[in-house]
């Protein structure tokens, strides 16, 4: 397998070129590679590499992992999360990307004594078998969660649907980020939604030209291999 340092430098100039391109500046994308395929050994060579954020998507996994490395990495759940598992991990999770529905946020709420960071995630795409709220159900969802004074909105998360030519993706991005301005704009308190949690090893660079600010990448950064 190639050097995860290797890939990275590659991916990171990437991320140089597509931000200027889209004039932004390469400090707001935050690169988290996904462990989800690989073994503990190989994520620790992310961390010496230079990755902060790492992600998994299935608890034991996460678990697994976390383990061994600990509060040295910065951690994402990226995956769906059942509510009966959150009080396995929440209390070392620092940010949750999947956050889909009520009775997910009032267990994240109740089992938790500060501030939990969420991205609510879209569906931007309606595709049936895709996670994540339907565009039109995101605001009146959002403004059920002033209920739960534990739970921080911090942005929008989506999955685009596996494509061959990665612009395809293009209007589904954009698509969050207008969701996302639109979030802000309404000024609430707990829900500064700053951050756009979106692309992947095929299409991050069109991601990154359209305002994500977290990239999650498994395949091309540090490879597939369990
Ligand atoms: C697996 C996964 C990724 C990474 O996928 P790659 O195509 O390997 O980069 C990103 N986001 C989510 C939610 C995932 O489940």
């Amino acid at each position: 397998m190639v050097a995860v340092s290797e890939n990275l430098i590659k991916i990171q100039a990437d991320i140089e070129q597509a931000a200027e391109r889209a004039g932004r500046n390469k400090e707001d994308i935050n690169i988290i590679a996904v462990t989800k395929y690989v073994t503990i050994e190989r994520a620790k060579e992310a961390l010496s590499a230079g990755v902060t954020n790492l992600g998994e998507n299935r608890n034991e996994g996460f678990l697994a992992k976390f383990e061994e490395i600990g509060e040295s990495a910065t951690w994402h759940f990226i995956g769906s999360l059942q509510s009966r598992k959150v009080k396995d991990i929440l209390h070392h999770i620092d940010y949750i990307h999947s956050l889909d529905r009520k009775s997910l946020a009032k267990e994240i709420n109740k089992r938790s004594q500060k501030t939990v960071s969420c991205f609510v995630q879209v569906n931007v795409s309606g595709e049936e078998s895709k996670h994540g709220l339907a565009e039109d159900k995101v605001e009146p969802f959002i403004k059920e969660l002033a209920l739960f004074k534990n739970i921080r909105v911090v942005g929008l998360m989506t999955m685009a649907p596996h494509v061959d030519n990665p612009e395809e993706a293009r209007p589904l991005f954009k698509k969050l980020r207008l969701l996302r301005d639109y979030i802000q704009s309404l000024h609430l308190d707990y829900a500064p939604c700053e951050y756009l949690s979106m692309g992947m090893s095929n299409d991050y660079k069109v991601a990154v030209e359209e305002g994500a600010t977290h990239i999650r990448i498994g395949t091309k950064l540090v490879g597939k291999e369990l």
